[in-house]
């Protein structure tokens, strides 16, 4: 059963099962720590749909990871690819509206870098808005907060940004890319504050996102020192097996007609 989008012929992909879920993934290309490499978000959000896909191979098809992102608040780290918020959300919402030209109806747009969750939360909003199919987004890391809630060694704010989560996933897939002796920990989360937490295992009351670099040294929010392969590898599959819960949830979904009481 093909799952990758790109390999169908277009009399192919014209018979396909339009109840089929299209996963779209989006990611980032930016600096993470001194550790980790610029791809890390591209390599997480990847993997994930890649193996979401081949668990469901006939419920799934998916894209190509999107690899640029929104952070121009990281662009005073060398390297990194900043896209505007606005680009991205016409850009993924051109996407969608392809898809639903095609005649699909379900798509999941699945996030790998954390300042684009908001954005694709948008596109997905306005994709349903504009053509009445389900578009939803998720954030890998948030469909898995109880589990890293559960598994954790470093304290709250210990996995913002290349620290104790990325750092384990990147161990577990590619472990020769990862420079652990260069991995200082970062945790810059104020423990007095009754509202702002940077922690991807959520607890945040409200938000703020300075510049990267006013925040950090090396770029690194969290603790990556105590990370490894195998706690990657339980984490990995946690996420395997949400995004595919999602996934079966969303192509049951019903598909609510408008009513408009004008
Ligand atoms: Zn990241």
């Amino acid at each position: 059963m093909k799952t990758v989008y790109g390999k169908f012929t277009w009399p192919e992909i014209k018979a396909v099962d339009k109840d089929r879920v299209v996963l779209l993934p989006v990611g980032a290309m930016e600096d993470h720590g001194p550790h980790l490499p610029l791809d890390t978000d591209n390599l997480m959000v990847t993997r994930l749909a890649e193996a979401a896909a081949a668990s469901i191979p006939d419920e799934v098809l998916l894209l190509p990871t999107i690899p640029f992102g929104f952070n121009e608040h990281h662009k005073d780290f060398p390297g990194v690819i900043y896209i505007q918020p606005e680009t991205l959300m016409h850009f993924v919402v051109d996407v969608t509206r392809s898809l639903v030209h095609h005649g699909f109806r379900r798509i999941l747009i699945l996030n790998g870098h954390g300042s684009n969750h908001p954005v694709l939360d948008l596109a997905a909003r306005k994709t349903v808005i504009e053509t009445e199919c389900l578009c939803v987004s998720v954030s890998y890391w948030n469909l898995i907060a109880d589990t890293l809630r559960a598994e954790r060694r470093s304290p709250t704010g210990g996995m913002a940004h290349a620290g104790e989560l990325e750092t384990s996933l990147y161990l577990y897939f590619d472990p020769q890319h990862v420079q652990l002796d260069q991995a200082r920990a970062a945790v810059v989360h104020d423990d007095g504050s009754r509202y702002f937490c940077l922690d991807l295992a959520g607890g945040a009351k409200a938000m703020v996102m300075q510049w990267w670099s006013a925040q950090t040294a090396d770029g690194t929010m969290g603790d990556p020192t105590v990370a490894d392969a195998g706690r990657g590898k339980l984490f990995f599959e946690a996420a395997v097996e949400e995004t595919v819960g999602l996934i079966q949830e969303i192509r049951q979904m019903r598909i609510h007609s408008r009513r408009d009481h004008h």
